[in-house]
């Protein structure tokens, strides 16, 4: 028999992919220049040419390009990840606790896993989240829940999410720079995650693990930082990605790392080799292994992302929507200037405008505007953003 689970998973297209695919139709019907796609979280900056240039001579040079890596990932990249966040942060991890992942998906997908084990286990998540959290999650074992956000500036509310740790809770998955609000978790919000979950793991006598969902750490603009979650949490794992900030998505590679600090680290980072393996896993792409040796500094130029962001918010403020401002990631939150977001993003469709409604990322009432488009798509948009402001007395 076929696993209905599975048959339900693979014939329900999340809410983004379907707009995508819709947008894909309408183009060929109306035009690609008057479809605005604003869905996908794919990066419009191309990768650094140094990094293309290095990949296609690792290509024609080197004879193990193809060939199996250990499981965890070749030693030198894992060697080279300890180094960038040391030099960068100051703090050193260890490379026998990374494991190379086909991305930030993976590395959440096996930490879930490595952590749960029985199906009262809980996975908590603080909205808005990645949709794809609550498929892993539930994929695990696991129950997903989540927990409202403060949505003043779309940080943690400290109350309700104290509320929502319960003795079940085995890992809570935090993202910052968030999608879809583009909120940055500053060492403040950090300090005080790590004090509630400090106190709960000591009443509850059971580590709580704070996964830290983080493809987005070096998009950061305005002279934003990123608190280092290991500094301050020692149960963290860290799962990360070169598929945004290295524009390299569709190649499949970050890593996840477990905290040098963390309790039973010995065996959590064999239940992340085992989750792995589990997962048919074998190693992650090897080219972009090699690649990363000399290249895991690098980073595609963000301030395209910021142009892209500057434009749409003053666009979108003049026509009286209102819209969180983002500190980092790649994406605009806009408040639905009608309570059903749903209707408004169908509404919006009819203007060739793309906006995915944010139900599905756990908090009603806005849309998400994904910013990594070309500057064209953001300036072109404006006028039917108008018409659609003007149609619904916006101004
Ligand atoms: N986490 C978040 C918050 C994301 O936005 C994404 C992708 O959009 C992922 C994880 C998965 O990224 P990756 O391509 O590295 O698997």
């Amino acid at each position: 028999m076929i696993n209905e689970k599975m048959i339900k998973l693979g014939s329900s297209r999340s809410v983004i992919r379907e707009l995508f695919e819709y947008g894909k139709i309408l183009k060929e019907k109306i035009g690609e220049d008057k479809v605005f796609d604003f869905t996908l979280g794919n990066p419009s900056v191309p990768c650094p040419d140094e990094v293309n240039k290095y990949a296609s001579k690792v290509i024609l040079e080197d004879s193990s390009v193809h060939a199996y890596t250990s499981a965890q990932g070749d030693l030198a990249v894992r060697k080279a990840i300890v180094k960038y966040n040391k030099d960068k942060y100051g703090y050193s991890l260890n490379e026998n606790l990374i494991y190379m992942t086909c991305g930030a998906a993976a590395a959440i997908k096996i930490a879930f896993s490595s952590i749960i084990s029985s199906d009262t286990d809980e996975i908590l998540a603080v909205a808005p989240f990645f949709p794809e959290y609550r498929v892993f999650a539930e994929t695990s074992g696991a129950k997903f829940n989540y927990v409202k956000c403060d949505e003043e500036n779309f940080l943690v509310d400290f109350d309700a999410f104290e509320k929502a740790i319960t003795n079940n809770t085995r890992g809570v998955i935090i993202n910052s720079p968030n999608n879809p609000s583009g909120s940055v978790y500053d060492e403040k919000t950090i300090i005080k995650i790590s004090e509630i979950l400090d106190k709960k793991q000591k009443e509850y006598g059971e580590p709580i693990y704070l996964i830290a969902d983080e493809p987005y750490r070096e998009i950061l603009f305005d002279g934003e930082l990123c608190p280092f979650i290991p500094k301050y949490y020692k149960n963290t794992i860290i799962c990360y990605s070169y598929s945004k900030a290295l524009s390299l998505p569709g190649e499949r590679i970050g890593y996840l790392a477990v905290s040098p600090e963390a309790d039973n680290k010995e065996n959590l980072y064999f239940a992340v080799m085992g989750a792995g393996r589990a997962l048919g896993y074998v190693c992650a792409p090897s080219l972009f292994q090699k690649v990363l040796i000399e290249h895991a500094d690098k980073t595609s130029e963000i301030a395209p992302y910021k142009d892209n962001r500057d434009i749409l918010i003053n666009a979108l403020e003049k026509l009286n929507f209102t819209c969180v401002n983002p500190k980092g990631a790649f994406y605009l939150f806009v408040k639905s200037p009608i309570e059903d977001a749903v209707e408004f993003s169908n509404i919006a469709k009819t203007y060739g405008l793309l906006l995915v409604p944010s139900d599905s990322f756990g908090v009603k009432g806005y849309v998400r505007i994904a910013t990594c488009v070309s500057k064209e798509t953001a300036v072109n948009s404006i006028p039917y953003f108008t018409r659609l402001a003007k149609d619904l007395k916006m101004i």
